[in-house]
């Protein structure tokens, strides 16, 4: 089939889940965060992989992503990282979902409709000891937890911050974090408060701040098998789980001073074997590749010559003994001891490897390997 192939190593997976256990041990849980269709690498299937190995939590953004694990037969307890709207109490109760709380309109909301169904939802409330972004800030945080206390209807069961930048190499601002949210875990157990997990480690948390595992961790990236930065002390060895791949669709001879694809950004400069794949920017190999990017085909690295269309890309093979046509070629991941990463392919476009998973992967057709589970849906 003309196209391009998302594939899914679900034992890398698995492989990678060991290492998280490995490093934070067997009375930390963890929340496995699978988010945005698992970073790319597609929800159900990563979340059911994750639940057989026995995984404590799952994190998503949304309440519609929650109730497509829960449609998929995903049993495990679901936090909410984004929270809700008020009008999303019923599924929350329906499903059995654990909704981040951060404003007091909706918790108070929570609370009147946990009243009213006669239920006790659990929360988990977020501060913001320093990320500037979502959460209640830290210094009203006393003022939040007078609030749940004053709620009924909803039980605490998490209290959880989120680190700005762990990944790098200076700790000192991730400390600081630690030690501000470890306040307000005392303020929360002077008030009654006895939360289930507490919990603010990331990846980068995971692999390089052993002190803030505390109940529970909360790692995304890692589990997909790449490094959340190249900064880190104690690096770990994991297990890439998404490859791209194509074949070639077309092979030619082209004369010096050809020039190739849209705007004619390339020019041969010597007689040379062009191989057309059909992938472009439809399938998330980002534009900005266009002559910086390199492929994998026979084992050996080709560069991306004129710009990425969006279906199909051009690479020149004429260095590469023994191409032909319908040959596979690999954009992202493994092909013999050749390895191209995400980090390689962000670096290029000046951006994360997180993004480089979410744009080739996110809700596209995938493949998935060495699956444990048995097949639903
Ligand atoms: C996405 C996310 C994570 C996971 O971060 P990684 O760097 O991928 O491990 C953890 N916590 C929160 C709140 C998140 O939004």
């Amino acid at each position: 089939m003309v196209g391009s192939t998302i594939e899914i190593d679900l034992a890398a997976l698995r492989y990678n889940f060991s290492k998280v256990r490995e490093l934070v041990g067997q009375s930390t849980a963890v929340l496995g965060v699978v988010k945005s269709d698992a970073y790319g690498h597609g929800m159900l299937p990563v979340a059911r992989e994750l639940e057989s190995l026995g995984v404590e939590y799952l994190g998503v953004s949304t309440c519609r992503e929650a109730a497509a694990l829960r449609q998929g037969g995903i049993t495990s307890p679901i936090l909410l990282l984004l929270g809700i709207e008020a009008d999303e109490i019923t599924p929350v109760i329906k499903y059995s979902l654990t909704p981040a709380i951060f404003r007091s309109d909706v918790a108070k909301a929570i609370s009147a409709a946990a009243l009213a169904a006669d239920a006790r939802i659990p929360v988990h409330f977020k501060i913001d000891t320093g990320m500037g972004r979502l959460g209640v800030p830290h210094a009203e945080a006393d003022n939040f937890l007078e609030l749940i206390k004053s709620l009924e209807g909803i039980r605490l069961e998490g209290i959880f911050s989120h680190f700005a930048s762990a990944d790098e190499h200076d700790k000192s601002f991730s400390n600081k974090q630690l030690e501000r949210f470890r306040r307000i875990l005392d303020r929360a157990q002077n008030l009654g408060f006895n939360p289930r997990y507490a919990h603010i480690a990331n990846s980068a948390g995971v692999i390089d701040l052993p002190d803030s595992y505390l109940q529970l961790v909360r790692p995304g990236l890692m589990l997909y098998g790449a490094p959340p930065s190249p900064e880190l002390h104690s690096p770990v060895t994991l297990r890439p789980v998404m490859t791209l791949k194509t074949r070639v669709l077309q092979l030619k001879k082209v004369p010096a001073g050809s020039p190739i694809g849209y705007g004619c950004t390339h020019t041969t400069s010597r007689a040379s074997l062009i191989a057309t794949l059909p992938v472009g920017y439809d399938d998330g190999y980002d534009r900005l590749l266009s002559n910086k990017g390199e492929v994998l085909i026979r084992n050996r690295r080709a560069p991306v010559v004129g710009r990425i269309s969006m279906c199909l890309t051009t690479v020149d093979v004429t260095d590469i003994p023994g191409v032909e046509q319908d040959d596979e070629v690999v954009l992202l991941g493994r092909q013999g001891d050749k390895e191209i990463t995400a980090d390689e392919i962000a670096a290029k476009i000046s951006t994360i490897n997180y993004e480089i998973f979410c744009n080739l992967g996110g809700n596209r057709k995938k493949v998935f390997l060495n699956s444990s589970t048995p097949e639903q849906n």
